[in-house]
């Protein structure tokens, strides 16, 4: 059969189609150190400080940033 594309030949497509639904967990605008997120932690890294989130990851609530030194303690080398 003839579809019905082919009749409505003259219409045109909406060119502005953004993909709006766009993933804002927090791993996207933040940086995740690896070796931490491999122990299993949120790792989320405050780029202003360095420190690193070493909750649990997709824990409640807002990070718990700590120094380099107790995120090495948590980490998976
Ligand atoms: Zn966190």
């Amino acid at each position: 059969m003839n579809s019905q594309e082919d009749h409505a030949s003259g219409s045109p497509r909406p060119a502005g189609q953004k993909e709006t639904a766009q993933d804002l967990s927090s791993t996207h605008v933040t940086h995740v150190r690896e070796d931490v997120a491999m122990a299993g932690r949120c790792a989320n890294v405050h780029l202003p400080t360095g420190r690193t989130c070493t909750l649990p990851a997709r824990h409640p609530g807002s990070c718990n940033f700590v120094g380099p030194e107790d995120a090495e303690d948590v980490a998976v080398h």
